[in-house]
C-alpha cells in the first residue's frame, strides 16, 4: 500500500526541483534587467557629463562642482552594478574574484586568472562529485 505515498513523495520532489530552477531563472533575469538598466543609466550619465563639460567650455563657465557630482553618481551606479553582477555570478554557481573580477567556478579555491584565494576553504566539504579543475597530462616515459 505504499504506492500512493510514493506518488506523493515523487510529486513533492518534482515540485521542489521545478520550484528551485524556476526561482533561479526568474531571479537571474530580473538581475540581468537591473544590470542592463544600470548600464544604460551609466551611459546616460557619461553623456550628460560630456555635454556638461562641453557647455561649460563653450560658455566659459566652471563645471567643476557639477562634474564632481556626476562622477560620484557614476561611481555609485558602478557599485550597484558590481553588486548585481556579483549576485548573477553567485546564481550561476560562479564566484567573482575580489582581486581581478574574473569569474571562477564555485568549486575553485583560487582565482584562475590572478591566483588569489577566492574564500577560506571550509573544513567540511561534502562534495558528491569531485571535478578536477584541470587534468594534467602525464608525460609518457617509455
Ligand atoms: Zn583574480
Amino acid at each position: 500500500m505504499g504506492l500512493l505515498e510514493d506518488v506523493v513523495v515523487n510529486a513533492k520532489t518534482a515540485v521542489n526541483a521545478v520550484g528551485k530552477t524556476a526561482g533561479k531563472i526568474v531571479d537571474i533575469s530580473k538581475l540581468r534587467i537591473s544590470a542592463a538598466e544600470l548600464n544604460s543609466e551609466i551611459s546616460k550619465r557619461y553623456e550628460s557629463l560630456g555635454r556638461m563639460v562641453y557647455d561649460a567650455q563653450k560658455t566659459d563657465n566652471d563645471a567643476t562642482d557639477l562634474v564632481k557630482e556626476c562622477v560620484v553618481a557614476i561611481d555609485d551606479l558602478y557599485e550597484q552594478l558590481d553588486a548585481v553582477n556579483e549576485q548573477i555570478s553567485a546564481m550561476r554557481n560562479r564566484t567573482v574574484c575580489k582581486g581581478c573580477g574574473a569569474e571562477n567556478p564555485q568549486s575553485a579555491n583560487y582565482c584562475s586568472k590572478c591566483g588569489r584565494r577566492l574564500y577560506d576553504p571550509e573544513p567540511e566539504e561534502p562534495s558528491a562529485a569531485e571535478e578536477p579543475a584541470e587534468a594534467p597530462e602525464e608525460p609518457k616515459d617509455e
